[in-house]
C-alpha cells in the first residue's frame, strides 16, 4: 500500500505564496476533507477553496490545482494547495493535511515516486539535482539538457541496438541446425556491436567538458606568503572572503569562493601561503594548499613586486599540471619594478605574465578580462557534452569494455561468450538510466534533494 505524501514544495519562510504539495492515492480523498471547495476540483484547472483546520475553523484562502496520476510529476495523484507564504499558514495547513490521512515526505521522496513510477530516469533525476543547484547560465542550459534527456535518452537507444544484437547471437544459437537460418546472423550482430561501441567510445572522448562544467573551472591563487593572495580573492571576489592581514601566514585553510565569469562557473581558491613552516597548524594549512592548487585547472602565481618583496619567486615544481600564470603585485609601490626587468625572476616557466596592485585595483581589469576569456576556451566545447558525471562515465567506460571482450571473441566456438559481453554492456547500460538493479545507488541520488522535491 501506498502512503499519500504531503511537504512544502517551495522554501520555507515567507513570500507571495507557497506550495503544499500532496501526492499518493488518497490525495484527492485528504483534499476534499482539508479544503472547502467553491466547485469540484477538474484536473489541471485552478480552484479557489477555503483551508480548514483539523476543528474545521478556516485558516487560509487558497488555490487548489489537481493533477490526476499517472500524467502528473510523480505519475499519481497529486494535489497542490498555493496558500499564502506564511509560515503559519504552511505549519497549519500541513497540520491539517497529515490529521486528514497523509504522511510527511522524506527528502526527495516525490522525486523518488516519479523514478519509480517511470515519470523520469535516473540520468534526468540527476539533471534535476544539477538544475536546482545550477549557479550559472552554462551549468543551467546543461542541466537541463541532461533532464530532457541529453544522455538518458541516448542510452536508452544505445540499449535498444545492443538487445536487438542479441538477439541476433540468440537466435544464432538457438536455431544453428536448421537449414533456413541466414548463415551470418553473428556477423551482423558484431557489425551492430562494433558501430555501438565506436559510437560509445567517441562521447567518451569529450575531456570531460561536461564534468568539468558541473563542478566549474578551479583557480587557485598561490604564492609566497605575504604576496597579496588574500588581498587579490577579496578583490576578485568583491568581498571580504579571506582575512588579510600584514603579518606572514595568516591563511591557514584554503578558502573557496564560487565565481559566475560571463556565465561560465569558476571557483577561487586561496591556498594557504606555500612556503616551509615549523609549526604544526600552518603546516597543515600549507598541506592543504598544496592539496588544492595540485588539482586546480589554472594557478595563479602571485609574487611581490616591490623592492621588499621575496626574489626566489618561482613556482614550486611539484605542484601538479596546472596552467600558472605569473601574476606580479604590490606595483602600486614606488619601489615596484616589473620583476622581469629587474631580473628578480624567471618568467619563462608561465604561460602568461600580469602586473596589478591588488590594493588600490591597477590592472585588474586584464586580469579579470584574461581569466574570462580563458574560461571562454576552456567551456568552449562544453555545449556538446553529454557525460556530466563520473556515474555515467564509468557506466559507458564498463559498456565499451564488454563490447570489446565480445568483438575480440572467436567467432565460430565462443557465440556463448558473445552473447554473455553483449548482455553485460545491456546491464551496464541499464543501470545508467535505471532500468537495471539499481537500489543501491538510489539512496545516494536522491539524498541530495530537500524535503517537497
Ligand atoms: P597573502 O599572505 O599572500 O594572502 O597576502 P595578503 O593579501 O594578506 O597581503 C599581505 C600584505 O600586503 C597586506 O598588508 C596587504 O595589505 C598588502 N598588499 C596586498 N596587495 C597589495 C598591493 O597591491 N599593494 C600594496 N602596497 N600592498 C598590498
Amino acid at each position: 500500500m501506498t502512503e499519500t505524501i504531503a511537504a512544502l514544495a517551495t522554501p520555507p519562510g515567507r513570500g507571495a505564496i507557497s506550495i503544499v504539495r500532496v501526492s499518493g492515492p488518497d490525495a484527492l480523498a485528504i483534499a476534499a476533507r482539508v479544503a472547502r471547495l467553491g466547485r469540484p476540483l477538474r484536473p489541471r484547472v485552478a480552484t479557489l477553496a477555503e483551508i480548514l483546520a483539523p476543528d474545521g475553523a478556516r485558516l487560509d484562502e487558497a488555490l487548489v490545482l489537481y493533477f490526476p496520476g499517472p500524467r502528473s510529476y510523480t505519475g499519481e495523484d497529486v494535489v497542490e494547495f498555493h496558500v499564502h507564504g506564511s509560515p503559519a499558514v504552511v505549519r497549519d495547513t500541513l497540520t491539517s493535511l497529515l490529521s486528514a490521512g497523509a504522511r510527511l515526505a522524506e527528502a526527495g521522496e516525490f522525486t523518488r515516486r516519479a523514478f519509480e513510477n517511470g515519470r523520469l530516469d535516473l540520468t534526468a533525476v540527476e539533471g534535476l539535482a544539477d538544475l536546482i543547484a545550477a549557479e550559472t547560465p552554462a551549468q543551467r542550459r546543461l542541466a537541463f539538457r541532461q533532464l530532457k534527456g541529453l544522455i538518458g535518452n541516448r542510452a536508452e537507444a544505445w540499449r535498444g541496438r545492443l538487445i536487438e544484437a542479441l538477439a541476433l547471437v540468440e537466435a544464432r544459437i538457438d536455431f544453428s541446425d536448421e537449414a533456413d537460418v541466414p548463415e551470418d546472423l553473428l556477423g551482423l550482430a558484431l557489425y551492430a556491436a562494433q558501430q555501438l561501441r565506436d559510437e560509445i567510445a567517441g562521447v567518451l572522448a569529450d575531456g570531460c567538458r561536461g564534468e568539468r562544467l558541473r563542478d566549474g573551472l578551479v583557480v587557485a591563487i598561490a604564492g609566497l606568503p605575504n604576496a597579496g593572495k588574500s588581498t587579490l580573492l577579496n578583490r576578485l571576489a568583491r568581498r571580504e572572503a579571506a582575512i588579510v592581514s600584514p603579518y606572514a601566514g595568516t591563511t591557514r585553510d584554503v578558502i573557496e569562493v564560487h565565481l559566475d565569469l560571463d556565465g561560465y562557473p569558476v571557483t577561487l581558491l586561496d591556498t594557504a601561503g606555500i612556503r616551509d613552516s615549523a609549526e604544526p597548524v600552518e603546516q597543515e594549512g600549507v598541506r592543504r594548499g598544496r592539496e588544492r592548487a595540485a588539482a586546480a585547472d589554472l594557478v595563479l602565481w602571485v609574487i611581490d613586486g616591490s623592492a621588499g618583496g621575496v626574489a626566489a619567486d618561482k613556482y614550486p615544481k611539484n605542484l601538479g599540471n596546472a596552467a600558472i600564470w605569473l601574476v606580479q603585485n604590490k606595483i602600486d609601490r614606488v619601489d615596484a619594478t616589473p620583476c622581469m626587468v629587474a631580473g628578480k625572476c624567471d618568467n619563462s616557466e608561465y604561460e602568461f605574465t600580469l602586473s596589478i596592485s591588488a590594493l588600490t585595483g591597477a590592472g585588474m581589469e586584464a586580469l579579470t578580462a584574461a581569466l574570462s576569456n580563458y574560461a571562454k576556451t576552456y567551456f568552449a566545447s562544453t555545449e556538446s557534452a553529454v557525460i556530466t558525471r563520473a556515474r555515467h562515465r564509468r557506466a559507458l567506460e564498463e559498456t565499451v569494455a564488454a563490447l570489446d571482450r565480445a568483438l575480440a571473441r572467436d567467432r565460430t566456438n565462443d557465440e556463448e561468450l558473445i552473447a554473455e559481453e553483449l548482455r553485460a554492456a545491456a546491464t551496464t547500460l541499464g543501470r545508467l538510466t535505471g532500468r537495471v538493479d539499481v537500489e543501491d545507488i538510489l539512496d545516494v541520488i536522491f539524498r541530495d534533494f530537500c524535503i517537497g522535491k
